[in-house]
């Protein structure tokens, strides 16, 4: 089978090295220069766990290669999937789809011979259809189906969702455009992964559903976390006590300073837009985007309360930048707004993430770079935990402690617990924990200051 993946992005380059492990014919074609030099040079662009050396296999077998040039991939293709972004458009909160039309404006003339045409990225509604009526008025004479088929992978362990998913989901309304997808995932149906066919449409809101859902359960916990400081209660105990339940899962219950990366943020806003806009909306959805809002913002206080009420002239050692661990992915990341609201109110910044420099050094100007978390601590007033990468989870806070001028730990991600900093003579602040297992004060004053 001949595949074309168009945008060599998180999605588009975990996919198409998938599909190619699978045995499959694979051009990913992308615009950037940069990507394709790295890529031809069997270097993945981004950081992804295990994709290095399916990139490398994969390309010495001749089954995946990298090019701009759209037209002989687009010809030889049985399918062309659609993996170019669609982030949050500016002004009115909807999806941009202005990547998807012009990839389909590009690869409209070179369609040859029955060709299935799938939107692999996360498009509103109507948008599968809105595509066929664009090829249909561009190439009267082509055959091709158009189909939904939504990823659900994760960040950081891309590979092995891709691998083994709890669902493909396929929205076609064409009996040989079904056909061919039944093909393209016939290798995963062999592997019992469950290929569900939908309409295009429930495909669609589905992925939207999916993630608005998972981000309602973030800011649910979120706000629970903050309840439970105030009645004495520990988040990490409700959550496990209620996530037994089969009903609710024990995924998502973890609190922290709010969920970011390139999905949540961008598809929340985008579902609360195409519910107004037919009149029916989402008003829980609107409230998880207004909580997760506030919640870094909140973050942001709840660092200075526990500085003593002010960060001005103070040194903050930050851990972890990146939205979630074990991906180089800044997009909305929640230190987008912690950073610069601690910078704004006098403090200076050291920073430490394992993956995150190189996309988050333009986008957090006048931080100190620095190559682990000891070094981060070095002369710091304040610790902070922002991402739960794994290697901070074994931080001698001893050694941090002696490193750093102040004595504050506040822990976003309660990576840590209150005995452990209290060891090291550190005073600590956690999220959601009872007040034996967090200095409480600080969190208290700063819930009051939002
Ligand atoms: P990305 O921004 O990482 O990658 C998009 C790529 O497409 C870029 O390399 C860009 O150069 C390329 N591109 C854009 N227009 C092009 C064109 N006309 N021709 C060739 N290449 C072009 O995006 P991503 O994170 O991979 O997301 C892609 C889609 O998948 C989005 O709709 C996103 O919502 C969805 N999605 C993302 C994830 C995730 O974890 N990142 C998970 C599920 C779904």
């Amino acid at each position: 089978m001949n595949i074309c993946m168009i945008g060599a992005g998180y999605v588009g380059l975990v996919s198409a090295a998938c599909f190619s492990e699978f045995g499959w014919n694979v051009t990913c074609v992308d615009k950037d220069p940069q990507r394709l030099e790295e890529l031809n040079a069997g270097k993945s662009p981004i950081y992804e766990p295990g994709l290095d050396d399916l990139l490398q296999r994969n390309m010495q077998a001749g089954r995946l290669r990298f090019t701009n040039e759209l037209g002989p991939a687009a010809k030889a293709a049985d399918v062309i999937l659609l993996a170019v972004g669609t982030p949050m458009r500016r002004g009115d909160g909807y999806a941009d789809l202005s990547y998807v039309y012009a990839a389909v404006e590009e690869l409209a003339p070179h369609i040859e011979g029955f060709t299935v045409i799938v939107t692999k990225s996360t498009v509103p509604v109507g948008t599968s259809r809105e595509i066929e009526e664009r090829l249909r008025a561009a190439r009267p004479d082509a055959e091709f189906a158009v189909c939904s088929n939504p990823e659900f992978l994760r960040e950081g362990s891309a590979i092995g969702d891709f691998m083994h998913p709890d669902r493909v989901l396929v929205g076609v309304d064409d009996d040989r455009g079904r056909a061919v997808m039944n093909r393209l995932y016939k290798p995963l149906a062999l592997r019992n992964a469950p290929v569900m066919f939908v309409g295009r449409e429930s495909a669609e809101l589905a992925k939207y559903a999916a993630n608005a859902f998972l981000a309602m359960k973030i800011s649910f916990i979120n706000e629970i976390a903050d309840l439970c400081e105030v009645v004495g209660a520990g988040v990490q105990e409700v959550a496990s006590a209620i996530g037994k339940d089969r009903r609710i899962g024990d995924k998502f219950l973890h609190p922290g300073p709010g969920y970011g990366g390139s999905c949540f943020p961008k598809d929340v806003s985008a579902l609360i837009r195409t519910a107004r806009e037919n009149k029916s909306p989402v008003s829980i959805i609107e409230q998880v985007q207004r909580v997760n809002d506030e919640r870094k913002i909140a973050m942001a206080h709840r660092i200075e309360a526990a500085a003593g009420g002010s960060v001005r002239g103070l040194t903050v050692g930050l851990l972890g930048v990146t939205f979630k661990p074990n991906t180089d992915d800044m997009r909305d990341a929640p230190s987008l707004t912690i950073v610069p609201m601690l910078q704004e109110r006098g403090a200076t910044v050291r920073v430490v993430d394992p993956q995150g420099r190189k996309q988050a050094d333009p986008l957090l100007p006048g931080v100190i770079w620095c190559d682990s978390a000891l070094e981060a601590a070095e002369g710091a007033d304040v610790l902070v935990t922002v991402t739960e990468w794994n290697e901070f989870r074994g931080l001698d806070l001893a050694a941090a402690k002696a490193r750093m001028r102040g004595d504050v730990l506040v822990d976003l991600r309660n990576v840590f617990s209150a005995e452990l900093a209290h060891a090291a003579g550190l005073r600590y602040t956690a999220v959601g924990r009872k007040p034996d297992e967090s200095d409480l004060a600080p969190a208290r004053a700063a819930l009051r200051a939002v």
